[in-house]
């Protein structure tokens, strides 16, 4: 029994590593969403035989068919699974990252309990040093991003803001401090007995609350803009606090796909922070990307408006245009459309291609999925060092409900909290079509001077609708 769960593992492992490889590109990534899946429910399956004297620390807490915990593990699974499914099925793309942070939450959750049920119970403690390090130093990491993680959920919910209360630094320092005084407390319970006058159950308990705690208040005062690469960097903390756990409870299965996802997690930090031409430190420490840190309250100025039909003229007369769909292009959900009107452009002569930054839309490769959902061609859509250099020889610049990655402010203006991210450079074209409903910030709440550029033309609108009246005004051309 015991090589068939190891092979299980193994092959579980396979399809986790292959599913991840073919999600790297947009062509293979439902697959591969399909192929991780099954690798899951396989390592799932497999656990249940898993045999007693594999955990050689603590056979007893083996699952046997006739034990009362299956039961309980079988309940656990119908509680996370079922809700898992129904909303997997219903939360649109839109707000994936949500998810995702609420997902991470949970992962972390998990990876501290399981270190919490070594430490309570002493199994942590039987041989040596080195498990009690790896257990403690999972349940720290893991309650850190669990605590982290939720605070992520609720702000890009729009359930919180970003509340800074004077001395939060100086707090933080001395809950770090206390939370790494108490995991050595935790990792050496009965030489820290005569210094701490209390049971060691007590010590752990403090030390698992102060590290939730730590995670709640650094995560605080981050700003919305900088919370995609705060979820990413949880989710490669929880991929390493679950491999730790993996090691402490000697599954394979957990050692592999914690390390897996810790690296594939790493990884996306470092894009996604590059990307975004932001350092780990910045982000942690500077609290950038709230409303309240919006530029733009100078005086009112004007932005130009033009009616579909005029735009859509425009473009039919045109040689070339640069598509930049953003987070308003999905929410509409107007990808079809936008494909229809691309075509009808085509079929006018006009050189259409689409421009996409990396951090467009709600999540990372959001504004792919949705172009490859409509049947863009992947020949069309170009990334941003590919293409950037081509607007100032483009006619239109079409920006479809796009306006933190247009932001010239990010090029030019060194007082603007975005300066230095990398953006695609829609001002330079001839002419630049915005399609948007109002005059309302992008996620940074950082105000967008393109919208005010001289060679900008505001189209007002939903997305979708707007986009059905220029293919109606194409149509009659
Ligand atoms: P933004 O969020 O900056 O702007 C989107 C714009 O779309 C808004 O200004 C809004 O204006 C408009 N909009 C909303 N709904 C509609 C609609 N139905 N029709 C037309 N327009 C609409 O989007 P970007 O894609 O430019 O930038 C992404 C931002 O999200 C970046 O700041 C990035 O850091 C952040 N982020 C990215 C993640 C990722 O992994 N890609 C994850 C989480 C955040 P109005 O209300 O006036 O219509």
């Amino acid at each position: 029994m015991e090589l068939v769960s190891e092979v299980g593992y193994f092959i579980a492992t396979g399809l986790l590593i292959l599913g991840l490889q073919r999600m790297s590109s947009p062509r293979t990534a439902r697959g591969g969403i399909v192929w991780a899946g099954i690798g899951m429910l396989l390592a799932v399956v497999v656990t249940f035989g898993y045999p007693a004297h594999s955990y050689s620390l603590h056979p007893e807490s083996v699952v046997g068919l006739a034990d009362w915990r299956l039961g309980l593990i079988v309940g656990a699974l119908a509680l996370g699974g079922i809700p898992a499914w129904w909303s997997g099925r219903r939360v649109p793309i839109t707000e994936m990252p949500q998810m995702v942070a609420i997902y991470n939450g949970l992962g972390g959750g998990a990876a501290a309990t399981i270190a919490a049920v070594e430490m309570y119970s002493g199994h942590a403690y039987l041989t040596g040093l080195t498990l009690p390090i790896i257990a403690v130093t999972g349940a720290m990491v893991g309650s850190i991003a669990f605590g982290g993680s939720i605070v992520a959920f609720l702000k890009l919910q729009g359930w919180m803001m970003s509340p800074r209360f004077p001395g939060r630094r100086a707090v933080n320092l001395i809950l770090t401090l206390a939370v790494l005084a108490l995991a050595v407390c935790s990792i050496f319970p009965s030489s820290a007995s005569p210094f701490i006058r209390m049971p060691v159950i007590w010590i752990q308990t403090i030390f698992f609350i102060v590290a939730v705690a730590l995670g709640v208040l650094i995560t605080l005062p981050i700003g919305g803009a900088d919370m995609p690469v705060v979820i990413s960097t949880y989710n490669a903390s929880i991929g390493l606090a679950v491999g730790f756990e993996g090691f402490v409870v000697h599954n394979p299965a957990m050692i592999i796909a914690g390390t897996v996802v810790g690296a594939a997690g790493g990884l996306l930090t470092y894009l996604m922070a590059t990307a975004m031409n932001r350092s780990f430190g910045e982000i942690w420490l500077s609290e950038f990307g709230d409303v309240a840190l919006a530029t733009g309250e100078g005086a009112p100025r004007t932005m130009q408006s033009m009616e579909p039909s005029d735009a859509a003229a425009t473009m039919a007369y045109s040689e070339s245009v640069i598509v930049v769909p953003g987070y308003g292009l999905a929410v509409a959900q107007a990808q079809h459309k936008l494909w229809d009107l691309v075509q009808l452009l085509q079929n006018k002569g006009v050189r259409v291609r689409f421009a996409v930054h990396p951090v467009a839309g709600r999540m990372p490769g959001h504004m792919s999925v949705l172009l490859a959902e409509a049947g863009v061609p992947y020949d069309l859509i170009s990334d941003l060092e590919e293409i950037n250099g081509d607007f100032p020889t483009t006619d239109v610049a079409l920006v479809i409900g796009a306006n933190d990655v247009v932001n010239p402010a990010a090029r030019t203006d060194k007082t603007s909290p975005i300066y230095g991210m990398p953006i695609l450079n829609a001002d330079q074209a001839r002419q630049v079509f915005v399609i948007k409903r109002g005059r309302g910030t992008g996620f940074s709440g950082v105000e967008n001077e393109l919208f005010f550029g001289p060679n900008t033309r505001m189209v007002f609108g939903d997305a979708r609708s707007v986009i059905n009246q220029m293919i109606q005004s194409l149509r009659e051309l």
